[in-house]
């Protein structure tokens, strides 16, 4: 219900926007922000390629911004995490609590909170979004949204954890504005909105290798059809706020994270094929930022973070590697980030842009995901709404403005 008034209230607000060519009085220039979520980024696979010279753009954002770990929620999984991300409320608050809430997959209808695109829409700020979790079925902005990880459709009839293609999409909108959908579909083609599916434990046996393979292969074909779509975005419908998403390399890490004989969970068939499969994800990964860096200048902002690490399972953790909390219980999981002991895996934050410190590691887990929103509408010098619970990260800048308004 508070969805469908959010949208109401925002389609009104939408329609009262200048058309553009209009003319204006003294247009100012509004800042320029691009946010990737990588999910499940994790730091401990990202710094030995960073020092082998292997992620040499994630590395140039270091060396010209400020970095650390993301403290995260509590059990953190994709769209419990974006959500928070998003409204800078409790998952209990927000509503979308986990992948299935109350036995329905979670869905933008559920969301009570504000969410921060909405926010920059009625503050006049173009928004353009394109696969970030949990954003199915599309809402309306003061720009595009092509939705991400959720989103239902012909052979992922659950929506979750599954790929549709963009044509296949089935109950609700995946595409904002509608007319958009033909021109995507024309430009970019028919991509895979979500990451692929991992393969069952009945499916892998005895064919481990190949489907690995298989998988992996499917894996790179759905990046290779998102740094196009990020591209094309990016090129033809450049907005002041983008937030664009990438899903696959915390997939990937829940079953294929380079474990060693001794750790639980461990099968040789599966373990000590591609031992290289996940650091692999965040090398292509920087090749994707390295197509995005190319839209970013001197003005821009640019924010990448994840919503939560990944690590190994722990020896006190559940023998079985298929009693695995965030995923479906189907593929032999060796690596999870909702840890039994509430030993939740941290995230990571990185941020470059006027006015952010050169060269700053962030000590500590001082930043954290309830933090991106209010830091956000700080930049565009918004005023934070109370029911917000995180904070400016002030400590990534030169020096705080003090016209811009902060939290009452
Ligand atoms: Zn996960």
């Amino acid at each position: 219900m508070v969805h469908r008034k959010l949208s109401l209230s925002l389609a009104v607000f939408l329609l009262a926007l200048p058309v553009f060519g209009q003319q204006q009085s003294t247009p100012k220039q509004k800042p320029r922000v691009i946010v990737v979520g990588v999910n499940g980024m994790e730091l401990d696979i990202i710094r030995p390629l960073l020092l082998k010279g292997q992620m040499p753009n994630l590395s140039k954002v270091i060396e010209k911004g400020a970095y650390g770990k993301l403290r995260t929620v509590s059990a953190p999984n994709c769209p419990r995490v974006y959500s928070t991300l998003f409204t800078s409320t409790d998952p209990e608050e927000h509503g979308v609590s986990g992948f299935i809430v109350g036995g329905i997959t979670a869905n933008t209808n559920m969301l009570k909170e504000e969410p921060v695109w909405s926010m920059l829409s009625k503050g006049g700020i173009t928004v353009g979004m394109a696969n970030v979790p949990a954003t199915f079925p599309v809402m309306p902005v003061n720009g595009y949204m092509i939705s991400g990880m959720l989103t239902r459709g012909k052979n992922c009839e659950d929506g979750v954890l599954c790929a549709p293609k963009l044509s296949e999409v089935l109950g609700g909108d995946a595409v904002y504005p509608k007319s958009m959908q033909a021109e995507l579909l024309k430009n970019v083609g028919d991509f895979y909105i979500d990451c692929e599916r991992m393969p069952a434990a009945a499916d892998l046996k005895g064919h481990e290798t190949e489907l690995i393979d298989k998988w992996l292969g499917k894996v790179q074909l759905i990046r290779e059809q998102q740094t196009k779509l990020f591209d094309y975005l990016l090129t033809t419908h450049p907005t002041e706020f983008t937030f664009l998403a990438q899903s696959c390399e915390d997939r990937t890490g829940h079953w294929l994270y380079p474990i060693t004989p001794f750790n639980v969970g461990y099968n040789a068939s599966i373990n000590n094929v591609r031992q290289d499969a996940f650091p692999d994800q965040y090398v292509a990964f920087d090749k994707v930022l390295g197509s995005i860096l190319k839209h970013v200048d001197e003005n821009t902002y640019l924010i990448i973070f994840s919503d939560h690490g990944i690590k190994p399972l722990r020896e006190f953790e559940e023998k079985d590697p298929h009693a695995h909390m965030d995923h479906e219980k189907t593929t032999p999981v060796i690596a999870k980030h909702d840890f039994a002991d509430g030993d939740d895996v941290p995230g990571s934050f990185f941020a470059m842009g006027p006015g952010i410190k050169h060269d700053l590691r962030l000590m500590g887990l001082g930043a954290s995901v309830y933090d991106v929103a209010p830091t956000l509408l700080h930049i565009y010098g918004i005023e934070q709404p109370k029911q917000m619970r995180g904070r400016i990260l002030t400590e990534i800048f030169e020096s705080s403005d003090n016209k811009v308004a902060v939290k009452k």
